[in-house]
């Protein structure tokens, strides 16, 4: 049986000489977010991208779509970007608006080194070899999350940006692995919460408070460390897994999940 890869390019909410922003690659050719493609991708292999599912239009999250589309361009490629319209419309009147980067979404003319495709939160389609859901999530007005599944029922459900709630109605099918955030350890609960966040407190209240995974046993991988606050959240995310008798891993860039 094939495994699905996932390598994990970016695994915090901060770049600094070891960090990188929030950035997924599935099988070297669909990435979940934006915020660290030209950052840890060579050239060869940033022409085997062929779409990026963008969950939000925070800049940890789209950082690297110019600099992603300029490397295409020279290179004669073109990249999807999967969203929703209000994504789509920030991408263009803030990055290739001319001003700050050229106008990838039309040039070069007849042959675009951008295209979009347009979701709605709670759509299904089918890109690559995978089906794929854009699940809403609790955090800007439209920000969703992606199931993503593959033809050999291996599932993977990238959360994004979430404070609380977005497992409570879970109704979709129950993912094998989970990728979620987790930003700040419990003593920031409160700002948290303001900024549609979670801690790992928040995080063991969302998966005990999900009905439906009573009895299923994902395997949750954390994401969108804050770097400052990194041993501490390690800390307190070992805590609630042994509370929970639950596998929680912590994301690293360089990391390889088979799933
Ligand atoms: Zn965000
Ligand atoms: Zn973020």
């Amino acid at each position: 049986m094939d495994f699905v890869k996932i390598r994990i390019l970016g695994a915090h909410n901060t770049e600094s000489e070891n960090t990188k922003y929030t950035c997924f690659l599935i099988d070297d050719t669909l990435a979940v977010d934006a915020g660290a493609l030209t950052a840890s991708l060579s050239f060869k292999d940033l022409a085997r991208l062929e779409a990026v599912l963008l969950t939000h239009e925070h800049f940890d999250h789209i950082r690297d779509i110019p600099t992603t589309a300029f490397n295409l361009f020279f290179q004669d490629r073109s990249l999807n970007l999967v969203c929703t319209a209000g994504v789509k419309k920030a991408v263009i009147k803030y990055l290739f608006n001319k001003t700050i980067y050229p106008e990838y979404h039309k040039l070069p003319r007849g042959k675009p080194t951008i295209t979009f495709s347009i979701i709605r939160p709670g759509g299904r389609f089918r890109i690559g070899g995978y089906e794929v859901t854009a699940i809403p999530v609790l955090h800007t007005k439209s920000a969703i999350g992606f199931l993503v599944s593959d033809n050999q029922n291996s599932s993977t459900f990238f959360s994004s940006d979430s404070g609380p709630g977005f497992l409570k109605n879970w109704k979709y099918p129950l993912p094998q692995t989970i990728i979620t955030e987790v930003t700040m350890p419990d003593r920031f609960a409160g700002f948290a919460s303001q900024t549609g966040h979670l801690t790992p407190q928040t995080l063991a209240a969302e998966i005990s408070g999900c009905s439906r995974l009573t009895g299923h046993r994902p395997n949750i991988l954390v994401a969108h460390l804050h770097p400052l606050y990194e041993q501490e959240l390690k800390r307190e995310l070992a805590i609630i897994s042994a509370k929970l008798n639950l596998q929680i891993a912590v994301a690293a860039e360089k990391m390889i999940l088979e799933i």
